[in-house]
């Protein structure tokens, strides 16, 4: 779906604070880290193509979760590392190494299958990190034995063994010892390969932030380079961030009710007195989700609530007096003296940050500027 442009609703997404919270983040880990932006899922709903561009100078690589997504960044232009972290269909092996792209091995079965598919595969160019699964649960190998069979076989197969790396389950936590084991079985794992690759990796945003001792080759930065708390509200971050993303609209419609007419699907809302009623042009097509009914929005520098239930292209707010058509609307971020923030949104939907952002839709056209100018 194309974005819809011909309509006021737009994420506007400050790609200098993007920028910005990438050069703390060096600051903050004062090591020769190489930094690797994820900016997968379009760049958690940010827009891969321009936050790619964007830093492209201040990283050392780029993550992304599909094949589909490094090809979209590999026709976009950049040219550096793109390690795909999940394992990809392996019939498909040709597309991912034909376009340089560094492929994850999840286990030695994935390999297997991949090493009868070199057909087309330019098998010099074939580099590879292997996934270890040390507690999240999801993919990886999980023993030394297997990580090592998949280096011989890369060997036999000429495929180039890069880097070997893990991922944590609980890194945003404050309990330190579910983190700690699953230090310990990864460098356990690594301790025993038969030789160590170039790049020995562990650490997302979390890890980097509030486990910054253990942070190695390379920092796989997603959520924090958005200027997005990884805890939400749980830990405190140790420097300021700024949130990259804020969402905006225009009243298209505002007029007065009497009291006892109602508003939206299923009646729900029913004026008590006469009311005044603006119409705003987003819905849970957008990713703005049924559970925002209750939750407010800024108009002028004040908060004025959702009421009704949230169509799928429409809400309706109640509005403290009669504002022309075309007058600003922000659902996250700041208008006058008032904030509504990702986490604010994400607290009052019972999720998190990271589901906030990713979930607004290709028909929210995202727009690129300084926040301060629109
Ligand atoms: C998404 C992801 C990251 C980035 O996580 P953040 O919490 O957003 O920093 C890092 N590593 C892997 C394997 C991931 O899937």
């Amino acid at each position: 779906m194309k974005p819809s442009t011909h309509r006021p609703t737009k994420a506007v997404i400050n790609l200098q604070a993007i920028q910005e919270n990438i050069k703390q983040f060096k600051k903050h880990v004062a090591k020769e880290t190489e930094i690797w932006a994820v900016v997968k899922a379009n760049a958690y709903g940010h827009g891969a193509d321009s936050v790619s561009e964007s830093i492209d100078t201040l990283v050392s690589g780029f993550c992304v979760s599909n094949l589909d997504e490094a090809i979209e960044l590999r026709s976009h232009g950049v040219i550096k590392p793109i390690l795909i972290l999940s394992g990809i269909v392996p019939e498909d092996i040709h597309i991912a190494v034909n376009l340089r792209l560094i492929v994850t091995v999840p286990s030695l079965d994935w390999f297997k299958l991949v090493a009868q598919h070199l057909e087309d595969v330019e098998v010099e160019h074939f580099n590879f990190h292997i996934k270890v699964d040390s507690g999240m649960g999801r993919i990886g190998v999980t023993t030394i034995a297997e990580a090592n069979a998949i280096i011989a076989l890369a060997d036999e197969i000429g495929a180039n063994f890069n880097g070997i790396f893990t991922h944590f389950a609980t890194a945003d936590e404050p309990s330190q010892d579910k983190f700690l084991d699953q230090k310990e079985q990864f460098d356990t794992i690594v301790a025993g390969l038969t030789r160590r690759p170039t790049y020995v990796h562990s650490s997302n945003s979390a890890a980097g932030i509030w486990h910054k001792e253990t942070v190695q080759d390379i920092e796989r930065l997603g959520d924090v380079m958005y200027g997005l708390n990884p805890s939400g509200r749980v830990l405190e971050m140790p420097y300021k961030i700024t949130q990259a993303l804020s969402l905006i609209s225009e009243l298209t419609h505002v007029k007065e009710i009497a009291a006892g007419d109602s508003v939206g699907y299923g009646a729900e809302f029913v004026a008590d007195k006469p009311t005044l009623i603006g119409t705003v042009p987003i819905g849970y097509a957008d990713g703005w989700t049924r559970n925002m009914k209750g939750f407010d929005v800024l108009v002028n520098g004040k908060r004025s609530p959702i009421v009704g239930r949230v169509s799928m292209d429409q809400i309706t707010i109640a509005l403290d007096k009669r504002y022309p058509i075309g007058t600003k609307v922000t659902l996250i971020g700041c208008d006058g003296d008032e904030e509504i923030t990702v986490d604010d949104v994400a607290a009052y939907r019972g999720t998190i940050n990271y589901e906030v952002v990713c979930l607004l839709s290709d028909r929210v056209k995202r727009s690129y500027h300084d926040v301060s100018e629109t």
